[in-house]
């Protein structure tokens, strides 16, 4: 049986705690995962200390760049590895992890590392009272050991987003992967020692969270500042421990983002785009879209096409040709999804398709297999309209006005994402700017440039990341002052 142990200090720790990692693809153990106690956090906390008063933290950005640009061709060189695992933990099609999860988690080392390396300081020159000058210039330090909690939606991708660029600034991570998800994380280890990252700078310990290795890392004082990626609620109760010490947090939240298509949208192109934004990864993505509103001449349309593409998905195991839709990732996932489901019904929804579980072979009975779901004839104060379900499940609704659009998108506590389809310059350029989110695509949806800023508004996040908004969270700017 496949052991999943800690990362500490450069050396693989087992713990005499375990429990069982199950693939979601029919719920079959094919691991132990070695949960970490206080001692374990400790150690790894006292390692990261060590790293940055050691060779790591006198490196210099040009030998860190290079060690980064390293870790993103071994990840490369043992694409099929990562993607195996990935595969196994998560359930989800090949095509999807072979495409993004495992390609854009190589990818962050080397964006961040070369952002790094080529991103200018500030100065200013100035007269002094006594008719001198003064030059100040700007200094950016590493933030310290920083705590990284990842959730299970996208493992490697995520995970590396925030380990990438906090690494290229100079600072030693410790990663608590989720309970659901801990095989690409402690494969990532062995990418590092192998390249050579000292030890100490890369670490993970596994478990959950509270009264787990989640709880007791973000509650240490020696950690200097905490990203988290996960549910707003979780962010809630991380927030409280950072409190003490007033250490910084960087938060990618929960969502519950709307999709707006226009009368006068590309029909296809919206109905493909919006199939991806409801279905893609199960509805497991945090930018995907539950709520969907559809301008009236095209509504129905509309519902019947989305319909016919939800129909069609098949639904499969990862390695299934032409398989569009895996599994959830767990029992209790799923069984909070089907609470959704049935929800629905009870709150008045017509239930345009799916609804339930899908009839699969016996081999995966097990598996945790739900049907792509379409709703329609709900009020907006419906909890399924309210609530971020995390499933491959949407609601339809008509909308008359562009202002009527807006209000609809905007009357949630979320504010993550939005994807935008019509072909009027002003309308596209209107909603930009009054839809109250993070991230606003125009004709498309989850297309990335790693420069650009991520993040989340209102209650979908605190801070932003990528590009050089990642320098913001993860070094301490300093400015020195000289008088000539
Ligand atoms: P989660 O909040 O349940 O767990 C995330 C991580 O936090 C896990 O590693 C978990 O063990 C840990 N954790 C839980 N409680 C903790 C505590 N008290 N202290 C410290 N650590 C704790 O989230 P999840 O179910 O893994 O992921 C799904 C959620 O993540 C959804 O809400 C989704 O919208 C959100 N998400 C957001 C983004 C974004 O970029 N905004 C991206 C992906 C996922």
């Amino acid at each position: 049986m496949k052991q999943f142990l800690n990362f500490i200090n450069g050396e693989f720790v087992a713990t005499g705690k375990t429990f069982d990692k199950r693939t979601p693809v029919d719920n079959r153990v094919i691991g132990q995962v070695h949960e970490a106690g206080q001692p374990e956090v400790d150690a790894a906390v006292a390692a990261a200390h060590a790293a940055m008063k050691g060779e790591w933290g006198r490196l210099g950005v040009v030998r860190r760049t290079e060690l980064l640009h390293a870790v993103a061709d071994e990840i490369n060189r043992r694409f099929d590895e990562f993607l195996a695992v990935e595969l196994a933990d998560t359930g989800k099609p090949h095509s999807l992890a072979s495409h993004i999860d495992i390609p854009r988690g190589a990818a962050n080392f080397k964006v961040f590392a070369d952002i790094v390396k080529n991103v200018p300081t500030e100065s200013f020159t100035m007269t002094t009272p006594d008719g001198g000058t003064a030059v100040s210039y700007a200094l950016r330090s590493p933030l310290g050991v920083v705590a990284v909690v990842c959730p299970w939606n996208l493992p490697l991708l995520l995970m590396t987003w925030k380990v990438g660029p906090a690494l290229a600034c100079g600072n030693a991570v410790i990663v608590k992967p989720s309970e659901e998800t801990p095989a690409t994380a402690t494969l990532l280890a062995e990418v590092m020692n192998h390249v050579g990252i000292p030890k100490g700078v890369y670490q993970v310990l596994h478990g959950f969270g509270p009264g787990s290795a989640g709880e007791f890392l973000t509650r240490h004082p020696g950690v200097d500042g905490i990203t988290f990626t996960g549910e707003t609620r979780t962010g809630e109760a991380i927030m409280a421990a950072a409190a003490r010490g007033v250490r910084p947090v960087s938060f990618e939240l929960g969502g519950k983002n709307a999709g707006i298509v226009f009368a006068d949208a590309d029909f296809d192109q919206a109905v493909a785009g919006i199939t991806r934004s409801a279905f893609e990864n199960c509805g497991q993505v945090c930018l995907g879209t539950e709520r969907i509103y559809v301008q009236r001449p095209i509504f129905e349309q509309f519902v019947q096409a989305l319909k016919a593409r939800a129909e069609a998905l098949l639904i499969g195991p990862p390695e299934q040709p032409g398989v569009g839709l895996g599994p959830l990732i767990s029992a209790e996932h799923k069984q909070k999804v089907m609470g959704y489901y049935a929800l629905a019904k009870a709150e008045g929804a017509t239930v345009v398709t799916g609804g339930g579980e899908p009839a699969m072979p016996a081999a995966l009975a097990e598996g945790h297999w739900v049907q792509p779901t379409i709703w329609t004839g709900l009020p907006e104060s419906a909890r399924v309209i309210r609530e971020e379900i995390f499933g491959p499940c949407c609601h339809i609704a008509p909308f008359d006005t562009e202002e009527e659009a807006v209000a609809l998108a905007n009357a949630t506590d979320y504010g993550l994402a939005t994807t935008v389809w019509t072909t009027d310059l002003g309308t596209a350029h209107r909603m930009a700017s009054a839809i109250e989110v993070g991230l606003c695509w125009i004709n498309s949806w989850f297309l990335r440039d790693l420069r650009t800023a991520f993040g989340g508004a209102k209650a979908s996040g605190i801070g932003r990341e990528g590009g050089v908004h990642s320098l913001e969270f993860y070094t301490e700017l300093r400015n020195v002052m000289i008088k000539l």
